[in-house]
């Protein structure tokens, strides 16, 4: 089975790659497709979700996957949310938007740093597909005070998973795939995917 993935993060693809790939899917990323990405004007992750992978579907003439999916802090209201790759202005750019959520929680308590990651997954099996998979995961926890660790993308260096007592950078992949918005996600689409194949 062959997926168009409707994302140009690469954090995100090599987490798809480990976790779809040892299932017989062959994750084809949209830019080697030459597909750009599109507009997010969703007001949910799942519309952003089905705006992304239509888009890809449509230009790459495949069934394209795409995830959306961001950090929600409760002391913000939510916030990031929909917003978490640009928090800090530039699309994708990890170090400011850790810097400035940082700065955003400095008169926060530890009691009050709760948090969680939200991932919605969408699969369409061509453009006009009426009844795409949708699959959802949550990975809650607290944002740190400082950066810990060295892998994973994004937020992980400031957010703290309280069962393993490690942030989410030091973490391998694997471990982080068992408990992560994504992983949960993602062990959900198989689960659709075996009831109802491509
Ligand atoms: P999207 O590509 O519009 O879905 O944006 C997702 C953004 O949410 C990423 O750029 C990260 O900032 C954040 N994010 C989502 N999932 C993770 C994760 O697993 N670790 C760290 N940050 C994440």
């Amino acid at each position: 089975m062959k997926l168009i993935l409707a994302s140009h993060n690469t954090g995100k693809l090599a987490e798809f790659q480990q976790l779809l790939g040892g299932h017989g899917i062959q994750v084809v990323p949209q830019a080697a497709l030459g597909i750009p990405d599109i507009e997010e004007t969703g007001l949910s992750f799942a519309e952003n979700a089905l705006l992304k992978a239509r888009h890809a579907s449509q230009l790459g003439g495949m069934p394209a996957l795409a995830d959306d999916s961001g950090l929600c802090v409760d002391a913000l209201g939510g916030a990031p949310g929909l917003f978490s790759a640009r928090y800090a202005g530039s699309d994708g750019d990890a170090q400011a938007n850790i810097l400035k959520l940082l700065d955003a929680l400095e008169q926060i308590p530890e009691d009050h740093r709760q948090a969680h990651f939200h991932c919605t997954l969408a699969l369409l099996r061509h453009p006009a597909d009426p009844a795409p998979l949708l699959c959802e995961g949550r990975w809650h926890g607290r944002i740190l005070h400082e950066p810990r660790g060295e892998d994973g993308f994004g937020y992980d260096p400031v957010f703290f998973d309280d069962a393993s007592g490690c942030s989410a950078a030091e973490l391998s992949r694997e471990e982080k795939a068992a408990v992560s918005h994504r992983g949960q996600a993602i062990r959900q689409l198989l689960i659709m995917l075996a009831r109802h194949p491509l």
